[in-house]
């Protein structure tokens, strides 16, 4: 038997996948969501037809998007993680010895039990006594909270259906409110390969918000693009200026302390697309 699973990115491109198995194939109240086994990246999470995380390379977003903002703030005590019901930020949160408080805010059950189930290692640290697992709109869940996190991590699915309002300015600008003073906010930002018709728009959003915004880049094979951003918003502390001999070793498999400033360095066409309006091409 030849099966194939395919990512539609745009209408004339398709990302595809030799699959083993499907585990799981369900609508739930939010959205289409499938589990397969793939030959060349394990078990997979689709989420309405987009790739979510591999047990492959899953460690290149996660260990990205948790350790760069956690070593950027120098004492980050009360997290808070929007999305990421697959666990994967909470379990590189948790790495963070000050870290006494994980609240993880996903709109979709579906997708956590789907974790627990099928995903046990990105999974396992759902289950931390540090971490409250809320079953909410993050938007509205932001737009309640003052003063109260020393970072925000957003681990959105794409900006469509239930997390388009992730990537809008009010939302920025409730994502401000909630953080302490000297708080902070990450959010994957989609690929400044293969958005980039919206990353220039997502990115002038934190920018207007923030005193100090920042993108930064990783690889992930298995997002269209391979090349993937995330943009960091801050009140105070600037990433540019940590100290690599203060960061300590984790046992990452990506993030490394030199790493956490080189990840800002920005090839030109990125830094282009940042100042400049997206190419109707792409
Ligand atoms: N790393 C992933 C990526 O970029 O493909 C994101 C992974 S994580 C599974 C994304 C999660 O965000 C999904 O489980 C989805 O249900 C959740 N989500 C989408 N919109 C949301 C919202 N408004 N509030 C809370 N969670 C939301």
């Amino acid at each position: 038997m030849d099966v194939w699973f395919y990512e539609e990115h745009k209408q004339n491109l398709r990302l595809n996948y030799r699959v083993k198995r499907v585990l799981a194939h369900k609508k739930t109240d939010y959205q289409e969501l499938v589990v397969v086994e793939t030959e060349n990246y394990g078990r997979t999470l689709v989420l309405d037809g987009a790739v979510q995380l591999t047990v492959r390379d899953e460690f290149i977003y996660h260990e990205m998007i948790a350790h760069v903002p956690l070593f950027t703030h120098p004492d980050p005590q009360k997290v808070l993680v929007i999305g990421g019901g697959d666990g994967g930020t909470v379990r590189e949160t948790l790495k963070h010895k000050e870290v006494n408080e994980v609240h993880l805010v996903e709109i979709d059950p579906e997708v956590v039990a789907a974790a627990r189930e099928y995903f046990p290692e990105t999974s396992a640290g759902l289950s931390d006594k540090r971490v409250h697992v809320h079953y909410a709109d993050g938007i509205r869940f932001v737009a309640e909270q003052e003063g109260a996190f020393d970072v925000i991590i957003v681990d959105s699915s794409d900006p469509v259906g239930p997390a388009e309002g992730l990537f809008g300015k009010q939302f920025y600008a409730d994502v401000a409110r909630a953080l302490k003073p000297d708080g902070l906010f990450v959010a994957q930002t989609e690929s400044p390969w293969a958005n980039q018709d919206i990353l220039p728009r997502i990115y002038a959003g934190i920018r207007a918000t923030f005193p100090i915004a920042r993108l930064y880049l990783a690889t992930v094979p298995t997002y269209p693009g391979w090349l993937w951003s995330f943009t960091l918003g801050s009140k105070k502390h600037d990433p540019l200026t940590v100290d690599p001999a203060r960061i300590p070793d984790l046992g990452c498999r990506y993030y490394t302390p030199e790493l956490h400033r080189a990840a800002f360095t920005l090839p030109r066409f990125v830094g282009d697309l940042l100042e400049k309006p997206a190419d109707p091409f792409a």
